[in-house]
């Protein structure tokens, strides 16, 4: 027998976890490389920013979800360079692996449309880390403005901006809106914190854009029945830690506020643009990598690339979305790719991805889904973005825990992970206000 033929996979975010996972009876020897160890689950990141779950209730150690399968090894580390003619990844350590086949799934991170200076003063969502500071300027706001003593500056800290009114921007806008109007109705005694104004910004003309325009519209009226203003058609061009100034048409205006989040796009990470010059790949304008149908670099047939960092146009030449399903759907179809190659036979087929539904959640019992084209919106959309979001969640426990906080949450108007910690918390706590009644 000769040596194993290996699998390198770089990532274990949707895309990558699913190819370990589906190359278990495979005969390989299977490697998963993560710079964390964890895979997190991103569709729940905006319950973590807004009190409602814990980091941990989303997030599974890789080394466990791996545990019982035998050909595959769990590692913690960064990709960092790449020989693709000696089949040979470098590790930010200096760690160097060689492959037979190799899975690129390092996903993407936030985009700032090249303004990155304005991140420190509008987080946005993409890892535990940014979720929890979110979390952290969320309910840090509201203190503050219950210790303001004047009128204009309480109105700043209860100023609320989202920037980008995609699914995570109408997630997080939502949900903004139940902690004033509900979590908080009763635990202050200065502010009314169902006073605070929550404003959603958006570039293009209507929120949801990758929705169709009837249940853009219904999302739009639900999230403004919450008490959310929507901007459309503004572009910020700029943020600073009093607020932002944006234009819209030729007018510039200038919005107080001292809690600014950012829901804009995403683009390649660094990995992602090291693959692309080694192998000379074309990308899009994020930076996404365009692969072939078999999902793999052009002219390099042993390196695929599935989830965010790819780039492929579906039968009708739209490129595909970059979802969870997307990411899933390309691991699965690259281990059936390897198996074939393992057992040497030819495997031509192109990737299909099969779109089971697009949803966006609200807030409380108010959602919008697309799913095969039938358009739902309201409870029924809800409880199914519910039920689906539960199955997808990795850890059997971690669906029981999320559950139980969902339902008790429901009852109650309640969020139990309300808590101010993490980034800079003693910083922010020792930086007394003005103010201070001391
Ligand atoms: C806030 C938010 C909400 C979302 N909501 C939804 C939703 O409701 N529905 C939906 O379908 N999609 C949603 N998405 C999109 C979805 O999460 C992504 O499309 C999906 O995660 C892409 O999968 P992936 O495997 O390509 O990348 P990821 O899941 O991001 O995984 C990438 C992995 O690679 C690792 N990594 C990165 N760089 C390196 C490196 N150099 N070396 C080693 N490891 C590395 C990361 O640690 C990570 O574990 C959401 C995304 C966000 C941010």
């Amino acid at each position: 027998m000769g040596p194993m033929y290996r699998v390198l996979i770089l990532g274990g975010g949707f895309g990558g976890l699913l190819a370990a996972q589906r190359l278990k009876r495979a005969p390989a020897q299977v490697t998963l490389i993560d710079r964390r160890n964890f895979h997190l689950f991103q569709p729940l990141l905006y319950q973590v920013a807004t009190g409602s779950l814990s980091p941990g209730e989303i997030a599974a150690p890789l080394r466990s979800v791996l545990s019982k399968q035998k050909n595959c090894e769990v590692l913690l580390g960064e990709a960092a360079d790449i020989d693709p003619d000696a089949k040979r990844v470098t590790l930010a350590d200096g760690g160097v692996f060689e492959y037979d086949a190799l899975v690129v799934a390092t996903g993407s991170q936030t985009s700032y449309y090249g303004n990155d200076s304005w991140r420190p003063n509008a987080p946005s969502l993409k890892t535990v880390e940014e979720a929890t500071a979110i979390r952290h300027k969320l309910l840090y706001a509201f203190e503050r403005a219950e210790r303001a003593e004047r009128e204009d500056e309480a109105r700043k800290w209860l100023t609320f901006v989202i920037v980008g009114a995609g699914a995570t921007g109408m997630e997080l806008a939502g949900a903004l809106a139940e902690i004033a109007n509900q979590t908080l109705k009763h635990d202050f005694r200065r502010i009314n914190p169902s006073n605070a104004r929550i404003i959603l910004m958006e570039g293009g003309p209507r929120v949801l854009t990758a929705f169709p325009e009837a249940l853009s519209l219904k999302a739009e009226k639900l999230v403004t029945r919450l008490g959310v203003e929507v901007k459309k058609d503004v572009m910020a061009t700029s943020v600073d830690e009093n607020g932002v100034t944006y234009k819209h048409g030729d007018t510039t205006e200038r919005l107080e506020a001292k809690t600014v989040l950012w829901a804009g796009g995403v683009t390649t990470n660094a990995f992602g643009k090291t693959l692309a010059a080694r192998t000379k790949a074309e990308t899009d304008r994020s930076g996404r990598i365009k692969v072939t149908p078999q999902l793999t670099v052009p002219n390099y047939p042993d390196i695929f690339v599935v989830g965010d960092l790819a780039t492929l146009n579906d039968e009708k030449g739209k490129p595909l979305p970059g979802v969870a399903q997307v990411a899933m759907q390309g691991g699965t179809f690259v281990a059936k790719a390897i198996r074939a190659r393992i057992e040497g036979k030819t495997f031509e087929k192109a990737f299909h991805y099969f779109n089971k539904g697009d949803m966006a959640v609200i807030g409380r019992a108010a959602a919008i889904a697309n799913i095969f084209g039938v358009q739902v919106s309201g409870l029924l959309a809800w409880l199914a973005w519910l039920f689906i979001h539960l199955i997808y969640i990795v850890e059997f426990q971690s669906r029981v825990v999320v559950f139980v906080q969902w339902g008790f949450e429901y009852l109650t108007f309640s969020r139990g992970a309300r808590l101010i910690t993490g980034v800079d918390v003693e910083d922010s706590v020792s930086k007394r206000p003005p103010t201070s009644n001391s």
